[in-house]
């Protein structure tokens, strides 16, 4: 959509007053082109109207009657209450009937000598005919005649615009720019795949002529939108991805010394999984591209060491790499995993943290001058004062957490180093090429051998006493628990409600004999890490926290998780949780407790979680039920909005779109790309800062 009249505000057209611009703007609707956008809920075939006398049970009728009276109905058996309205034209009676009703609603039809367009199933009530929720229009006035015999569209009710009003103004709209809407490809390409128009498709949606509509919500106009936007969302993550490979990138030596050492005694057998992702980083890895890779992989299936294997090729390579986790904390646990790595092949590894006191200095000098090899910390690291001798690799943990990688700080610096991201969030495949379909995806779909096996089972609220038995049989063994509450309308104020009340619930009676912790969000950082620490050194037997634990802490002796109101989470974010535990060498618990009010929905949700530990099936099963949006919280994804398409019920044209970019935007004008780009900004200037 590039033309600019689309983008004229809506509040400049004739017949739109303050009042109106101020219901659209509730609306979402700001320009011409938002309008166009707001599609119709469904139709009204007006184009053929019947006498009541003619209607026939089980048909859809269409009349035009007048209103001669109304009431309201109680039936007594039913204990149902209802609204009557006796409609009549020059042929006989018609009732009308509602069980459900707005007020306003009932007020606008309700008016005697109210001329009412109806359309609606006939049915026979005793030896009446009648009709129940039927669609109406009240005629306004005769003006409306001439138009009477049309197909019109029904739009979301907007306060304060009737619908006729809007009916008009989204053709006003239509005559005034509706041949400015253009595909963001050039005509050629429209011709070449054979998309329609989207004027034509506009036009037929808002003004159709034809009941074309009757193919379902899916019809080939809709399609037609959806794919547009698809077009511009694959454009995006084209572009990202040819510019990203067009910079100039480091060639590391594959097989230095250092390599060999570590690869020549591994402390484990790889599995194949990991070997197969190892050789994937390694071929990124010594091509002169820049590297720009995401291994998915669940919690501990063995990412870390892929990226110390590909750290081992930046040090003999003579460059440096940084690791960054979202949080201290999380850095921290990188810190002490990747270090035990390091330690055996002698490489000194720093914590850069963000309060080093007087060590900053020297610890900063030791980055310049190339003497420290290896640095971990938040992803602060890129963004303040630290200036690396030559910086090879940054290996980016939990990416999700960062939004979009902020590649503009890196270049800022002058920097161009590979880029790995790892994260134990795992998404369907079909899904993975669309979120990160700018990023090369490895998949570790495999865990090592002799992993602990994770019990989960559901228990109700009711059943508390049992769940809390089992914690105290836990704690007897010399393990460790986790207690997680739920953020509660994602109110830090409840959340602290939650956590810290049942904390100090439990450390007066139930587990009064025993050490509780208590972490969530609201803590300060140092607060955090050291109620960390302790649960990490055993001061602490029964953490009670929120989902701050949620990715990648690791204390091994923690044998079982007890997460509340597990109706409340999402699968995705109930495995995650459920990642916590099972990490040593014991067996391990998770208990997922309920409320006995619970839905069918929510227990079948949650029986999924009883049924298997496979991150992969997990993610899918909760993007069928809670759409894409929820599971990965679109922001955070870098999934845009959409307007019209629904990511996993329009898969098909995502695969479609992403086929239409990669074989048409190589052979496009850096003009045609230019006018790309910028309906990109346009559109999600905000999620795709890494166009900036
Ligand atoms: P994650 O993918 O969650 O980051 P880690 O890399 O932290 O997983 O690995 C989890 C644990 O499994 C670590 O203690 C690591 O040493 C161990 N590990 C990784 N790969 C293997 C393997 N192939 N065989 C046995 N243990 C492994
Ligand atoms: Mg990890």
């Amino acid at each position: 959509m590039n033309s600019n009249s689309v983008k004229m505000p809506v509040s400049q057209m004739k017949g739109i007053g303050p009042k109106i611009s101020q219901s659209m703007k509730e609306r979402g609707i700001i320009t011409i082109d938002d309008l166009l956008y707001f599609l119709p809920l469904k139709y009204i075939d007006r184009r053929t109207i019947h006498r009541i006398a003619d209607l026939k049970e089980g048909q859809r009728g269409n009349i035009i009657a007048t209103v001669t009276s109304y009431r309201s109905l109680f039936f007594r058996h039913a204990r149902k209450k209802g609204y009557e309205v006796i409609v009549g034209d020059k042929t006989g009676n018609l009732s009308l009937k509602w069980f459900q009703w707005s007020k306003s609603y009932l007020k606008m039809i309700c008016k005697k000598g109210n001329i009412l367009f109806l359309s609606g199933q006939v049915s026979r009530f005793g030896a009446a005919i009648q009709m129940i929720h039927p669609d109406v229009i009240v005629l306004e006035d005769e003006a409306e005649s001439p138009d009477l015999k049309k197909i019109l569209p029904l739009y979301s009710p907007m306060d304060g615009v009737k619908q006729g009003i809007l009916r008009k103004l989204t053709e006003d709209a239509l005559n005034l720019c509706g041949n400015d809407v253009k595909c963001i490809f050039p005509e050629s390409v429209e011709e070449h795949f054979d998309l329609i128009p989207l004027p034509a498709a506009f036009r037929h949606i808002h003004c159709p002529e034809e009941d074309w509509y009757q193919e379902g919500p899916r019809h080939k106009y809709m399609e037609r939108l959806i794919l547009e936007e698809y077009m511009l969302f694959q454009s995006a993550l084209w572009m990202n991805r040819t510019e990203y490979k067009r910079e100039k990138g480091i060639a590391f030596h594959q097989h230095g010394p250092l390599y060999k050492k570590f690869t020549g005694k591994l402390p484990f057998a790889l599995t194949d999984a990991q070997k197969r992702v190892v050789r994937e980083i390694e071929n990124d890895m010594i091509s002169a591209e820049p590297m720009n890779r995401l291994v998915q992989g669940d919690v501990g299936s063995g990412k870390t060491i892929c990226a110390v294997i590909a750290s081992c090729l930046v040090i003999d390579s003579g460059y440096q790499v940084a690791f960054m986790a979202p949080t201290e904390i999380l850095a921290e646990q990188h810190f002490l995993s990747v270090h035990r790595y390091f330690e055996a092949l002698n490489i000194p590894v720093i914590f850069l943290r963000g309060n080093m006191g007087k060590n900053r200095k020297a610890v900063l000098d030791g980055i310049k001058s190339g003497n420290t090899s290896v640095i971990i910390g938040t992803h602060a690291i890129i963004q303040k004062d630290v200036t690396f001798h030559k910086l090879g690799l940054v290996v980016i943990d939990e990416q999700h957490r960062f939004g979009v990688l902020q590649r503009k700080w890196l270049i800022e610096k002058g920097l161009l180093p590979d880029v790995l991201m790892m994260t134990a969030t795992p998404i369907p495949r079909t899904l993975s090429m669309v979120v990160y379909g700018d990023l090369d995806v490895s998949i570790i779909d495999e865990m090592p051998k002799g992993r602990q096996s994770i019990k989960t089972k559901l228990f109700l609220d009711d059943d508390k006493a049992k769940v809390y038995e089992m914690v105290e049989e836990e704690i007897k063994k010399g393990h460790q628990i986790y207690i997680v509450y739920p953020l509660v309308e994602e109110s830090d104020k409840m959340e602290l409600l939650n956590a810290t009340k049942m904390a100090s619930h439990f450390q007066k009676s139930v587990f009064a004999r025993y050490r509780i912790g208590l972490l969530h969000g609201s803590m300060k950082a140092e607060e955090k890490e050291e109620t960390m620490n302790r649960f990490k050194n055993k001061m602490i037997d029964i953490l009670v926290c929120t989902t701050v634990i949620e990715v990648g802490i690791d204390v091994p002796n923690a044998t079982m998780i007890v997460i509340e109101h597990a109706e409340r989470f999402g699968l995705s974010q109930l495995h995650q949780l459920r990642g916590r535990v099972g990490r040593g060498t014991h067996a391990s618990k998770c208990v997922l407790v309920t409320s006995s009010r619970r839905t069918a929905l929510a227990t079948k949700r949650l029986r999924i979680m009883e049924k298997t530990t496979d991150g992969f099936k997990i993610a899918e099963e909760d993007m069928l039920i809670r759409g894409v949006g929820d599971m990965l919280g679109t922001r955070q994804s870098g999934i845009p909005r959409f307007r019209v398409g629904d990511i996993i019920r329009d898969m098909d044209l995502m695969l479609r779109a992403r086929n239409i970019c990669t074989e048409s935007l190589p052979r496009l004008t850096a003009e045609n790309l230019k006018e790309i780009k910028d309906a990109i900004q346009d559109r999600w200037g905000e999620t795709f800062h890494a166009h900036a």
